[in-house]
């Protein structure tokens, strides 16, 4: 970094949106990784050595233009509310905020697409397509905040998920982007090859615009429906998951413990002590279906929002849903953190019997009812944030290992770095690298294979001049 590549910075963008003092570095270099004490002691010194935010796609092509002329790394963020350090920048250089490419370009209402800009924010388009009769299909729990291209650069699903399945379930069209050489062209990927830049760390090229499919809006109803154990709320959970006569848009399921967290529900009234609970978005005309339905398992009601107060500024429960679970836990308790899994459904019950005979109260179940894989028919996945309480690593990786012994899938959130785990396609990443990121310059350090020599990109790289050849 040196004084003429930010004085070329400002001549881009302005000299209002180019950051150097060391509070908007250290602001803009961090995201959600604090739930992890183990990636805040990993990721406490990383910091990027200039903020820039560009305010279109054309000055951002400059950016990336003069960033490989003077070899310096770039990291795309958007809101950043990642969990994993996505968007914090392992080697300096420049940070590319991209909070101002947030234009609706588009909303087709016949279609039912959107195209938009990736620094759009995900509320801010769940309203404007629901003004139209649509709606988002899958949004995270973040959604007022987080932009679409972070949710696609870096998430994974969420509400709507149930339906919809996950980001690689069709729920990206298209997308423009540019990527990281010396002359870039922008570039339209459409259909499969968006699988490029689908939960990528930012590492292949840079999203400038998407097109995503909207479904039709439909009356939503949101509800807590609280048990008395944590298995009675997962037959009910499975029970209404498999019900196709009644459409929902959210099913979370939390062991006892965990409700007594959610405080402006408990201000409500809404937590029961010592109770298990659902969390609920149906379809308004079914919730009296769903209600009644949990009576055969001690379901009682604790809480509804009708119709008309669905998102209107109350409580919406997809606040204490996916990682907004861990949220509010963690506002109580700092020793509390996370991890992610995927229980199988048919053997569910059985693997949290066994997790909580090992390891009691250390670990409280949190599942995401989802669908995914749409195309082989959408099996129904139980999604799991459960909370686990921090005393060390290794205790940490001992869960982690107990419940990969007995069938429990873990996407560990506790590594910033991508590697062959389930949560992405490694495949269609690691050849996007090569294809738009052959210098390695784009969020440097997020591929594991990359790191450690497995694979390679060209020679002369920021990778130590590997060769491509297993791309
Ligand atoms: C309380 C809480 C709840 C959450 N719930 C969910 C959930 O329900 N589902 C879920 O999937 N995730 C969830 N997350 C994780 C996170 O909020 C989402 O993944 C979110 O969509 C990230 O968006 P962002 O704009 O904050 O992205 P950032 O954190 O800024 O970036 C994420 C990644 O995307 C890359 N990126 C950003 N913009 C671009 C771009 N234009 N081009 C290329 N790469 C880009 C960044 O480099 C980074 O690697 C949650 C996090 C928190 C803290």
């Amino acid at each position: 970094m040196n004084d003429a590549l930010i004085t070329a910075l400002k001549a881009i963008v302005g000299d209002s949106q180019v950051f150097t003092d060391p509070r908007s570095l250290e602001v803009f270099s961090k995201d959600h990784s604090w739930f992890s004490p183990v990636l805040v002691e990993t990721l406490k010194d990383k910091l990027a050595e200039v903020v820039v935010a560009p305010g279109s796609s054309d000055e951002l092509q400059r950016i990336v233009a003069l960033a490989v002329e003077h070899g310096v790394p770039l990291t795309v963020r958007g809101a950043g509310t990642g969990n994993y350090g996505q968007a914090v920048p392992l080697s300096g250089g420049i940070l590319a905020n991209l909070h101002r490419l947030n234009r609706i370009l588009e909303i087709d209402a016949v279609a039912g697409t959107a195209r938009v800009e990736a620094g759009v924010r995900m509320g801010a388009l769940e309203r404007k397509a629901r003004e139209l009769g649509w709606e988002l299909r899958i949004y995270p729990s973040t959604w007022a905040t987080c932009t679409i291209g972070g949710f696609v650069g870096g998430g994974f699903g969420g509400v709507g998920s149930i339906n919809h399945g996950t980001l690689w379930d069709g729920n990206v069209l298209a997308a423009q982007v540019i990527p990281m050489t010396a002359d870039p062209e922008k570039i339209e990927l459409t259909g499969w090859d968006c699988a490029a830049i689908i939960h990528a760390y930012g590492t292949t090229a840079i999203m400038t615009e998407l097109t995503i499919p909207l479904a039709k809006a439909v009356d939503w109803a949101e509800a807590v429906i609280s048990f008395p154990t944590l298995e009675a709320a997962i037959q009910y959970g499975l029970k209404l998951a498999n019900d196709p006569s009644i459409t929902k848009r959210e099913l979370s399921i939390n062991e006892s413990g965990i409700p007594e967290y959610f405080t402006p529900l408990k201000n409500e009234g809404a937590i029961l002590p010592d109770r298990a609970n659902v969390l609920l978005e149906v379809d308004g005309a079914k919730l009296e279906v769903a209600v009644q339905m949990a009576l055969e398992f001690g379901g009682s009601l604790d809480w509804h929002n009708p119709i008309d107060k669905y998102h209107k500024g109350g409580i919406a429960v997809s606040d204490f849903t996916w990682n907004h679970t861990t949220l509010w836990a963690l506002k109580t308790d700092s020793s509390l953190t996370y991890l992610q899994s995927r229980f199988e459904v048919d053997k569910l019950l059985e693997q949290v019997r066994l997790l909580k005979a090992r390891f009691g109260d250390e670990i409280l179940l949190h599942l995401e009812l989802i669908r995914e894989n749409l195309a082989d028919g959408g099996p129904l996945v139980a999604a799991s944030l459960p909370i686990v309480r921090f005393t060390t690593k290794e205790r940490l990786y001992e869960m982690i290992h107990y419940c990969e012994q007995i069938g429990i899938q873990i996407a560990d959130p506790h590594v910033y770095y991508l590697d062959e785990d389930s949560r992405w396609n490694g495949e269609a990443v690691i050849k996007a690298v090569a294809r738009f990121n052959p210098l390695g310059l784009l969020n440097p350090g997020k591929i594991k294979q990359l790191e450690t020599g497995e694979i390679g990109v060209q020679a002369g790289s920021w990778f130590g001049g590997k060769t491509a050849t297993t791309v």
